[in-house]
């Protein structure tokens, strides 16, 4: 389980890095841009990033009902704003498609193929 943890920690380093990178390096010459353009373009910038990102988690996580064992994907929005934690390698409190119970889904990495 320690294992999952760091593995899934450096997962997310790797994404969460250059995206953090590319905002405090934007932020800059944007910001010596006139008053407020180049504000406004940074803001869509951060936006679209984290909509990339949201997306991006959407489609490469699937959800596993505990109470069916259905495994079942979201959409962007919901994966926004589910309420999750991250006990036991992570869960989202989610209806499940199948069995229309709220349900602690734990969340699994989609195999790539
Ligand atoms: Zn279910």
């Amino acid at each position: 389980m320690p294992e999952d943890g760091t593995a899934e920690l450096k997962k997310s380093a790797r994404i969460l890095v250059p995206f953090v990178a590319v905002i405090a390096l934007t932020a800059f010459p944007l910001g010596s841009m006139a008053w407020p353009i180049g504000f406004l373009l940074w803001i869509a910038l951060v936006f679209g990033m984290l909509l990339l990102l949201v997306r991006w988690h959407a489609k490469n996580t699937l959800y596993h009902c505990p109470n069916c064992g259905n495994d079942f994907e979201i959409s962007p929005v919901a994966d926004l704003i589910s309420p999750h934690g991250t006990a036991n390698g992570g869960w989202t409190y989610l209806r499940c498609p199948r069995c229309q119970q709220m349900v602690r889904a734990s969340e699994k990495t989609k195999a790539k193929t």
